[in-house]
């Protein structure tokens, strides 16, 4: 059986790793802060000392960490401390740039990699339910993919080097303008005198229907389990909606493509979240567009 390699022991990477050493692996786990490698132990990670221990000993690398310049200087040490044959995936969500970059940097030392960002946030990675959008070469992807399987339930090849990544911004940044549109929605219906009950009655079996309307419905009452119904405690945190946005506004910026609607719902995640909001659920942004009015 494979030895896996896990470095980013965080709020996904924890679970994430958790999941596989249910599966039977045996995974080597590493993350900077001491208290995350004492969770980690708990659920049978072996902690090591140093990244370089996590990977030189591994078949399968895995990172989940915060942004592409992590995975960047990552990537940049473990690859020549690498096993080899060893196959290189990066479930974190960064930039298009940094998932080429790094998939060069693994070619050009003789590794398979796989870009494999993720959803389904901390309630997927516990239950091992999240979806994998994979960018690489089809050999790569099948090696991950029964590895993918113990974390999650859904893994689409989206293309090459870089498609996983592409595919999560373009997905999100849907969900951000989405989102917004579903919360003026209600404002409006609440100046109108119209009740949520009723504008959800009708949207959600007509053209306004979504994701933000039936899953994470921004208002409480007609969904019960959406944030909105518990004070709008995450579920997906501002914070986080709003590095995907930004994420997607810099490849819109630097592919020259024209997302004039999603930049002005990147530019009000970023109010929101500058206004004391990032740890509150993204659905919540339409507090702010009620006291706007
Ligand atoms: P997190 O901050 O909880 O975990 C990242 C971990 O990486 C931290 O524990 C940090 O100490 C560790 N780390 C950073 N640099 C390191 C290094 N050089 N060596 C070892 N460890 C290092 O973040 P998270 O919520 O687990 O998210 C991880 C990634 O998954 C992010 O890219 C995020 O955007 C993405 N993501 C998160 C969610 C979510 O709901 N939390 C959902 C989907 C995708």
């Amino acid at each position: 059986m494979d030895v896996i390699g896990f470095i980013g022991l965080g709020n996904m990477g924890g679970p994430m790793a958790a999941n596989l050493v249910k599966a039977g692996y045996k995974v080597l786990g590493f993350d900077l802060v001491e208290q995350l490698r004492s969770a980690a132990a708990q659920t049978g990670v072996e902690i090591v000392s140093d990244l370089v221990s996590a990977v030189s000993a591994a078949d399968i690398v895995i990172t989940m960490l915060p942004h592409g310049r992590a995975v960047v200087a990552v990537w940049s040490e473990a690859l020549p401390k690498a096993r080899p044959g060893a196959l290189f995936i990066d479930s974190s969500t960064i930039d298009v740039a940094s998932a080429r970059n790094v998939h060069s940097l693994a070619a050009a030392a003789g590794f398979a990699a796989l870009d494999a960002p993720v959803s389904g946030g901390t309630g997927g990675a516990a239950a091992g339910t999240l979806t994998f959008m994979c960018g690489g070469e089809d050999i790569a992807f099948a090696r991950a993919q029964p590895i993918l399987a113990h974390m999650g339930k859904k893994i689409v090849l989206c293309g090459g080097a870089g498609s996983g990544q592409a595919a999560k911004i373009c997905n999100n940044m849907i969900l951000g303008a989405t989102m917004i549109a579903t919360a003026e929605g209600f404002v409006l219906a609440e100046k109108l005198g119209l009740s949520h009950q009723a504008l959800f009655d009708v949207a959600s079996t007509s053209s306004g229907q979504s994701w933000s309307l039936t899953t994470y419905c921004p208002v409480p009452g007609p969904v019960p389990t959406s944030p909105a119904n518990r004070d709008y405690v995450p579920g997906f945190a501002t914070a986080l909606m709003l590095k995907d946005m930004k994420l997607s506004q810099d490849a819109a910026a630097s592919s020259g493509a024209d997302t004039p609607l999603s930049a002005l719902a990147a530019a009000m995640f970023a109010e929101f979240d500058q206004s004391g909001a990032g740890g509150v659920d993204f659905s919540g942004i339409i507090r702010m567009i009620r006291m706007g009015e």
